[in-house]
């Protein structure tokens, strides 16, 4: 694949011609959500100007040609992780309300005294909580694949896990988003099988980065948002098995998931309107498809063989500041996120001077507070990439923790 042009692509984000104190933002905060190309902002303006009804209802054109926008971008998104059939993709309003109802509709049904439901200790809070959850609703037990020092999966803790009980579900993300670690998701899905278990997949930060292929992975469920894929906001896809979506109750009730209804009994719709309740986030969808098809025009490949550069560069010139502590894999196992400590500095204090400097990065625990708790610190600093991102920008992060140390160090 041809390699990516930065600065060529970055003429399609009017964010970076906004010029503040002579420059414009350096913008190292794409994990939590990226910046949108005006591809996507034009395709949603003339869907809501030409195409825009409510979807699956009307009979009159307009409606159809909504429809057929939105089913597109359904076609997009299922093409997009290889789904072997669109029927299998649900939108939902992100990341976060997939995986929920992944646990509830699946969960609730499934799960029992004796049962066992395994995360990972660096889980996003989305694929942690709801499963912590719905584990205590029906008392099934709730367990983690522990991480080493470096934000690593220890994938020989698996052996115990299988001796604690029925393992039902094992849930864990492709890439984490506070450590840039990329989990061997193939070999846990094939151990999840084994044991009998349905397997899981946030792939919040990895669908917009890299080649995802729900086949390849061997998992039963995947999701993932848009607003992190040069998307809008409000929508998000979960991809999961045919058999097991069908075999499910639903999530949310309510119009467009009923076959009909009466007073004494309500019958559901098939897939996938019978997980799509209400009107869904129709020119969102749509943008959602948008984005899919601007990032895989750059082209995967190039993204991540230009995020990985750009991770190099940083980790080699972080790496020099004697006062700033790297977390996570070394670079070779790790995607575009970096998370850091400032000797003597809160994180939240490095992230505010670095905004006086126009460098946007994140301070927190983003969302991921066991695996906090596993480094020992309340929060980290965050730098995270995208295929905007160019090494010019990692210098100023640079010169910034110079001018964070001074300050305040
Ligand atoms: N999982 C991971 C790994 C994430 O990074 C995020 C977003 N920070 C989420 C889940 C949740 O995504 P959303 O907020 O779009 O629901």
């Amino acid at each position: 694949a041809p390699a990516l042009d930065a600065h060529r692509l970055r003429a399609d984000f009017a964010v970076f011609d906004e010029i503040v104190d002579g420059r414009p933002v350096a913008y190292l905060d794409s994990a939590s959500s990226t910046q949108k190309p005006r591809q996507v902002l034009d395709r949603m303006r003339h869907f809501y100007e030409h195409e825009y009804a409510n979807v699956h209802r009307g009979v009159y054109r307009l409606a159809e040609r909504a429809t057929e926008g939105y089913e597109s971008a359904r076609r997009t998104v299922a093409a997009f992780v290889n789904a072997p059939s669109e029927r299998e993709v649900i939108f939902t309003r992100s990341t976060t309300e997939a995986l929920n109802l992944v646990a509830y509709a699946w969960g609730l049904d499934n799960l029992g005294p004796g049962d066992v439901v395994v995360v990972s200790e660096l889980e996003h809070h989305a694929n942690f909580v709801p499963w912590q959850y719905v584990a205590s609703r029906t008392g099934a037990s709730f367990r983690h694949i522990p991480i080493d020092d470096a934000g690593e999966l220890q994938l020989e803790a698996l052996e115990t896990l299988a001796g604690e009980g029925t393992i039902k579900v094992v849930a864990t993300g492709l890439i984490s988003n506070s450590l840039g670690t990329i989990n061997p998701v193939e070999r846990i899905a094939a151990w999840a099988h084994e044991q009998g278990a349905i397997m899981v997949v946030d792939a919040a930060q990895a669908a917009p980065h890299r080649a995802v292929d729900v086949q390849a992975l061997g998992c039963d469920f995947l999701a993932f948002s848009s607003h992190k894929l040069c998307g809008p906001s409000g929508v998000g896809a979960l991809w999961g098995r045919r058999d097991l979506l069908e075999a499910m109750s639903p999530f949310n009730l309510g119009g467009e998931m009923i076959r009909s209804v009466g007073l004494d009994r309500t019958t559901f719709n098939e897939l996938p309107y019978k997980f799509e309740a209400g009107t869904p986030a129709i020119a969102e969808a749509v943008g959602f498809g948008a984005a899919v098809d601007y990032v895989s025009a750059v082209g995967l490949e190039a993204i991540e063989r230009h995020e990985h550069e750009i991770t190099v560069y940083a980790m080699g010139r972080l790496g020099e500041l004697g006062f700033v502590r790297l977390f996570g894999p070394p670079v070779e196992r790790r995607a575009g996120i970096i998370s850091f400590a400032v000797e003597g500095v809160h994180p939240h204090d490095v992230a505010q001077v670095l905004d006086w400097e126009g460098v946007a990065v994140r301070a927190g625990h983003h969302c991921t507070q066991p695996l906090m708790a596993r480094l020992g610190v309340a929060a980290t600093t965050r730098a995270s990439f995208y295929l905007y991102s160019l090494p010019e920008e990692v210098d100023r992060l640079v010169d910034g923790l110079h001018k964070v140390k001074r300050s305040l160090g």
